[in-house]
């Protein structure tokens, strides 16, 4: 005979099992990714972009809407899953004076958004959908996640290079104008796979702060459609996984959002006061502003060194070798100069280098980097490689047909292209040497020569190359 209080544990103990099953199924489980750094080194990264933010974008210091976003933000961040706080993290949202629609937040927690993300929003939940969404980059530690996947970078290097993606594609041209493209970039594109995650753990606090998820989809789908130049950068940096509009509202179905917060007195104050304020600049007048003011040397910029248009000393023979983070040595010639950027490594003779309108630029040299592929495949990669480069330099010329070739003992391929100078208006011949790494990014080395140096040079590309070895 059972005991009837034995059996009451078995109606127990089912139905407690019926419940944890059905908040199982309640939502998408979210688990942070694998990741080497602390979490006070995130704080140190993100208040050290944090400061590049404040130097080079018009950030607002208006009371008004830095206290709406800050108890938007703050709301979101109470709801923050206990299992991705971090008593290191500091949470601030500060407002950008500008037009285009974008918003960023950096590693430990500065988040910044623009002005015309709340101009151009419908509701209060858009504009909380896109912070929840950055919010969870940020507490997912993305940012540092993904340099455990990719980074072989010294710690130090890596916040310029943050801070160099957010400026990215517009002011960015004052870090990489050579090539527009880089490891600034590679940094602060993030994978579909933390995308999704993201998207799904905006929507579990989201819901839990009292705002509807479907909200959250619906900026993303008018961001998307937005063809205005922020829309664009936002989608670039925050690539869509696939479907996100459906399983956003998914997992929004999944969630209890009665009587969720959409639209708010304090939302339409605050529209009806920036409608009060002259018109934000776009990243795209800010960019030109910026690059009249250092040619002209005014406003504290540093004035143009332009690269000697006449001798360039042939490459020396003895050469030197180099150690680039732990990633790779390689071996150039001794009269070249290591030129450390943010975003890749150059190695040019004197004269060969310097800045126009801002942007870095070389004659003659190797410049080693990374670029951020999904493709896993090496042309694809290559190809998307020479499509970069060809936003800065339009005249470049395509491959024709690609070359094995090994690459720090790795399968590589290699192409001549060539391009018309801007600088000098001569003729350009590239060397494009390339191979994946295991995280699938491409390393890439160009060797730069005017045309009628080139037979001088291509050796010497060769050579470096040859010289390459991976060190991890
Ligand atoms: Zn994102």
């Amino acid at each position: 005979m059972k005991k009837p209080e034995s059996r009451m544990k078995t109606m127990v103990a089912a139905a407690l099992t019926a419940v944890w099953l059905s908040t199982a199924m309640a939502q998408t489980p979210v688990v942070a990714p694998k990741n080497k750094y602390s979490p006070a080194e995130d704080v140190k990264l993100g208040v050290e972009a944090a400061q590049q933010v404040d130097k080079e974008m018009p950030v607002m210091r208006d009371e008004q809407v830095n206290s709406y976003l800050s108890a938007i933000g703050r709301r979101l961040a109470e709801n923050i899953p206990p299992e991705f706080r971090h008593p290191e993290f500091r949470y601030t949202f500060t407002g950008v004076n500008v037009r285009d629609i974008n918003a960023f937040a950096l590693p430990g927690g500065p988040m910044f958004i623009n002005r015309g993300m709340i101009e151009k929003a419908h509701t209060e939940g858009e504009v909380a959908g896109v912070m929840a969404h950055e919010l969870s980059h940020v507490a997912l530690r993305h940012g540092t996640a993904q340099q455990t996947k990719a980074t072989p970078y010294a710690i130090g290097q890596i916040a310029g290079a943050i801070a160099g993606a957010i400026i990215g594609g517009t002011r960015g041209q004052i870090l990489s104008q050579a090539t527009q493209f880089g490891i600034g970039t590679y940094f602060m594109k993030f994978s579909r796979e933390y995308e999704q995650q993201a998207d799904i753990l905006g929507s579990h606090i989201m819901a839990d702060a009292g705002y509807d998820p479907r909200d959250m989809a619906n900026v993303f789908k008018a961001i998307e459609k937005e063809s205005g130049p922020g829309g664009p950068q936002w989608m670039s940096d925050h690539p869509n996984p696939g479907n996100r509009f459906e399983y956003i509202n998914r997992e929004a179905q999944l969630l209890k959002v009665n009587g969720a917060t959409r639209d708010s007195r304090d939302f339409q104050q605050v529209q009806a006061y920036l409608r009060t304020l002259p018109k934000a600049p776009s990243m795209e007048e800010l960019s030109k502003n910026s690059n009249a003011g250092r040619t002209s040397g005014g406003g504290g910029s540093v004035p143009d060194t332009r690269p000697s248009t006449g001798n360039i000393p042939r490459p020396d023979s003895r050469t030197q070798t180099y150690s680039e983070g732990n990633l790779f040595r390689v071996t150039v010639p001794s009269n070249w100069r290591e030129l450390g950027s943010t975003n890749s490594v150059t190695f040019a003779p004197e004269g060969a280098y310097g800045t126009v309108n801002g942007g870095s630029v070389f004659t003659h040299g190797v410049e080693i980097g990374m670029n951020r592929s999904e493709s896993h495949d090496l042309q694809t990669a290559t190809d998307e490689l020479l499509q970069s480069l060809r936003q800065s330099n339009p005249r470049l010329s395509a491959s024709r047909g690609y070359d094995r070739v090994t690459v720090g003992g790795r399968q590589g391929a290699h192409t001549s292209v060539s391009n018309v100078s801007d600088l000098t208006g001569g003729q350009e011949a590239i060397d494009i040497y390339t191979t994946l790494l295991p995280d699938g990014s491409l390393f890439y080395v160009l060797g730069v020569a005017p045309r009628e140096d080139y037979s001088a040079y291509s050796g010497v590309f060769r050579t470096v190359v040859r010289s390459i070895q991976f060190t991890r």
